[in-house]
């Protein structure tokens, strides 16, 4: 500690005492302390860290237990910011232990002469921001209380132990260890008999350990977990030569990456593999034994849908059968309670073989719960366990017990953050908080953290809060805090994240489940380390947008908004397609756009498997038309849904919305007829709309002959699409036929009019652009027949429509023509159902295997269809139909 920044002040006007003064104040002395150190004394501000233990290290420090090590392979876990260092150090194995970690985070913190500014032993007992002064002071339990413009929490997610929940351990006459606190002397375990609790990461990397030093182990497993053997050795070969040979390219991918190792994102997804290719693609994950590349390179839809996660899953559980000799407990050992990956998997050494050593019982809490400890050991609901050690593996109060539980932190206007935090915590970004100026943390919920590689993350926030620091200093600015608009942004934003994984399936510390009280919710940011990093960007580039700055002699500045007000799939498409800075699409030409089409249709993600698929063709006004049947694999007849693809009357084909028939076909349990009508330029209006209406009738006249069910057909339509589907229904009702029992429009053109805000507010940016719809419109209907109603529904009449299901997306050029139409309908008397889809764009539902949050809006898409029809309702395949399934799952109702 310098001694220049120790003064002597007045706190009450009565009391004196030693404050340090300092520009920053930072708590916690492991990786994410320690590069902070480095870049606010680089970057020239005076700094003070607060460490409770005597030495670095952070989580590295406290967990020594048996077996301890890192479970992201080596080469990918350590700082990147220096070349030199990584050129100074050398990691022994793929997979480092806790020694040598913590060996490392020591020759960091000599290299570059850290230790000075960290005083050891030394917890923060309160922080209090003092709004007069814009500080924050800190009283500590050890010296000088701390008085610092900026507070910056360095704490990590699992460094508050959580307690054990049982009753009874202060009666228990034997050792008892916590992973998570293990002693630094030497823990002797030859020939007693032990007990460990808990089977996450820490128990299952010590209980091979521990039992090959025990006399007898008993494990007392409550959820089993999935764990991969980690075929620890030298660090691999060929990911040593990607980094030696582009070191600064491996890098850089890690920092874009979804979870911060650098892996390239799967494309082919799991129903385009045959059972030999995924279970090859699986030996390879597990011969790897690496747990980034399991969780994220077998196949597309692993970690997003749970029938792709399901095949996994039980390749999974295939091992650890073949595994374990005693059939009962392989059985009690295997996961059927959430999906691979939704819970935190292990890394292991042994694990399940272990349980075929004589010395070691599972104990399954599932059948028999731990009833209390005992002076001598512990006693379910079946039996009594005498041992002399316990070891407690049973976790942490993640995420948030470092930041809130482990001191009072008062915020302005006398804030309590426990309490802001009561429902569940709420941040900016996962780095700052509404009510509380000056304050960061790094790694906090509502960032990747503990979803990612935590040094690439913590490498990030740490840069992106120093660099804030600095400029903020550089404007005049001396305090910074996040807007309450802000932060309710990045809330949504957070929930919409959460349905992109299937996190939110499993009851697990991510989500505050395994600590009872707790509030509930996916706590870490699920949207990727890449997509997060450049939202942290565009916070910067558009002025510090969420954030009030003010200083001594500046004006206050306060950009305030959203910063994510797109789905976070939507936003990566359209940053996908922005970067391919296409010109727009007419200037094709309509030939040339159609090609375009086509060749964009070609290179999206195949469909999923329906029944049965078949072309044909039908009569139409002028000639005959091609139509593409999706027929489910369930036992018909099915009803039958005529349906019109979009592309503005002139792109596209009956095939072209091949992955929204296929899901619409699966997910109602109906047949799909996709009609192939005429476009213009070559067929202006009506020719579309008299096709459609053509085909619906030849249809439903042979429904017999199509295998479906006779009755009255319905209708569905996206787009352009959707403009034919409801006029279709005009039609049907103005000609005599046929009966339409429900209609399906998705994002419909419904009017000749441009003038709604919609049109304006969303004229550009997201794909569908006001000037391709002019374009569409003038290929296809000259401006005298553009109010008739046959192009423009909403000026037909509209009474004794079939019922509709009406959706609108919130960025697309015709979402207020779409919800006029529904208005327009109701008070026309027409049953409707709207689904106004926030965060989405004009392709949001048709581009099935890209925007996963699309999944709830065709959910219910199908239902509406079901109910038009008359069937019961049942959501058939994907993500919700098997979340019932998912036993245990008290988030999936929360979340859907
Ligand atoms: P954890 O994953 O939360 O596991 C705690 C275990 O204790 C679970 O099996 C839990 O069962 C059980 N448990 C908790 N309370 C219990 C009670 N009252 N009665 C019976 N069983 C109880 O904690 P962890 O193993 O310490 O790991 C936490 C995280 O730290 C890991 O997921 C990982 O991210 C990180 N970590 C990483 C490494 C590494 O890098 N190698 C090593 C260790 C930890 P339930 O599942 O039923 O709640």
């Amino acid at each position: 500690m310098q001694d220049a920044v120790v003064a002597v002040s007045t706190l009450d006007g009565t009391r004196k005492e030693t404050v340090q003064q300092v520009d920053v104040a930072v708590v916690g002395a492991g990786f994410a302390g320690l590069y902070l150190l480095y870049r606010l004394r680089k970057a020239g501000f005076t700094t003070v860290t607060l460490e409770e233990a005597d030495d670095v290290g952070g989580t590295w420090y406290w967990n020594r237990y048996p077996g301890a090590r890192c479970d992201i392979q080596t080469i990918d876990y350590g700082f990147t910011f220096d070349p030199e260092l990584e050129g100074a150090w050398r990691w022994s194995e793929k997979y480092a232990t806790q020694p040598e970690i913590l060996r490392y985070l020591g020759f960091v913190a000599d290299r570059y002469d850290l230790r000075r500014d960290i005083r050891f032993r030394t917890k923060v007992t309160a922080a209090i921001w003092d709004q007069a002064k814009q500080r924050w002071l800190l009283t500590t339990d050890n010296g000088a209380s701390v008085s610092c413009r900026h507070y910056i929490m360095a704490t990590g997610c699992l460094s508050s132990p959580k307690p054990p929940e049982i009753d009874g351990v202060k009666n228990f006459k034997g050792e008892v260890y916590f992973t998570g606190r293990w002693p630094h002397e030497e823990v002797k375990l030859a020939g007693k008999r032990v007990a460990v609790i808990g089977t996450g990461s820490s128990g299952i990397q010590s209980i091979p350990l521990i039992a090959e030093q025990a006399a007898e182990l008993a494990v007392f497993q409550r959820t089993p977990n999935f764990a991969l053997p980690a075929h620890n050795g030298p660090v691999p070969g060929d990911r040593k030569a990607l980094l030696d040979n582009d070191r600064t390219g491996y890098r850089e991918q890690a920092r874009w990456s979804l979870a911060g190792v650098p892996y390239p994102q799967q494309t082919v997804v799991s129903w385009q593999l045959s059972d030999a290719e995924r279970r090859e693609r699986f030996e390879k994950a597990w011969d790897a034994g690496d747990l980034v590349y399991i969780l994220t390179q077998l196949w597309a839809d692993q970690a997003v849908d749970v029938d792709g996660n399901a095949l996994l899953a039980e390749l999974f559980r295939d091992k650890i059968r073949a595994a374990v000799k005693d059939p009962e407990t392989a059985e009690a050992l295997t996961p059927y309670d959430h999906p691979f990956g939704a819970k935190r998997p292990c890394l292991d050494t042994n694990y399940y073989a272990t349980f075929n050593r004589p010395n070691v019982t599972l104990v399954n809490l599932r059948q028999e719960p731990i009833e209390a400890i005992t002076t001598s050991g512990i006693k379910t609901g079946k039996r009594t366990f005498d041992v002399d050690v316990i070891v407690f593996a049973t976790g942490f109060d993640a995420m948030t017990g470092a930041i809130m539980a482990v001191h009072p932190i008062t915020g302005r206007g006398g804030k309590s953050l426990s309490e802001v935090w009561a429902n569940g915590p709420q941040t900016y970004l996962g780095l700052t908080v509404a009510g509380f100026p000056n304050l960061f943390m790094i790694t906090g919920p509502g960032s990747p953290s503990v979803l990612s590689n935590m040094a690439v993350s913590i490498e990030q926030h740490v840069d992106w809060v120093v660099d804030r620091l600095t400029a903020m200093r550089e404007a005049g600015f001396a305090t910074i805090e996040a807007t309450e608009a802000a932060q309710a942004g990045w809330a949504r934003h957070m929930a919409d994240c959460s349905m992109l994984t299937l996190h939110r399936l499993a009851n697990t510390w991510y989500t505050g489940a395994n600590v009872p009280g707790k509030a509930q919710g996916v706590m870490p940011y699920t949207g990727g380390v890449g997509p997060y990093r450049s939202i942290c960007n565009e916070v910067v580039d558009r002025g510090m947008l969420g954030f009030m700055l003010s200083g001594p002699s500046v004006a206050e500045q306060c950009n305030d908004g959203e910063i994510v007000r797109l789905q976070p799939d939507v936003r990566l498409v359209l940053n996908m397609l922005a970067e391919m800075k296409l010109p727009p699409i007419e200037s094709f030409g309509f030939q040339g756009a159609r090609d375009f089409v086509a060749q964009f249709n070609a290179s999206r993600p195949a469909g999923r498997p329906v029944g049965e698929i078949v072309d044909g063709s039908l009569p139409g006004p002028d000639g005959a038309l091609s139509y593409r049947l999706y027929r489910p694999a369930t036992p018909g007849p099915h009803p039958i849904v005529v349906y019109f693809h979009g592309g503005g009357w002139v792109l596209g084909d009956e095939q072209s919305d091949d992955p929204f028939c296929r899901d619409m076909c699966r997910r109602t349990g109906m047949i799909f007829v996709s009609v192939g009508y005429r476009h213009a330029p070559e067929y202006r209006f009506p020719a579309a709309a008299e096709d459609g209406y053509a085909a619906t009738r030849w249809i439903a006249e042979h429904t017999a002959e199509l295998g479906g069910q006779p009755g009255p057909v319905l209708v569905a339509g996206w787009s352009a699409g959707g403009n034919i589907a409801a006029v279709t229904c005009q039609l049907a009702r103005d000609r005599g036929g046929p009966k339409i029992a429900g209609q399906l429009l998705v994002c419909p053109v419904t009017d000749c009019r441009f003038d709604r805000p919609s049109y304006n507010d969303n004229a550009a940016g997201y794909f569908l652009t006001r000037s391709l719809m002019y374009w569409f419109w003038d290929l296809y209907c000259s401006p005298a027949d553009r109010t008739d109603p046959r192009v423009s529904p909403l000026r037909g009449k509209l009474a004794g429509l079939p019922p509709a299901f009406v959706v609108t997306c919130e960025f697309d050029p015709l979402r207020d023509e779409g919800n006029a139409y529904a208005e327009a309908l109701t008070a026309a008397g027409v049953p409707v159902e709207q689904l106004q889809a926030r965060g989405h764009f004009h392709s949001s539902f048709t581009m099935v295997d890209m925007v996963i949050t699309s999944v709830s809006g065709r959910v219910q898409m199908a239902e509406a269809l079901r109910r038009f029809a008359g069937l019961p309702p049942q959501a058939t395949g994907g993500d919700e139909a098997r979340r019932g399934q998912l036993a245990s799952h008290k988030l999936a109702a929360a979340a859907g």
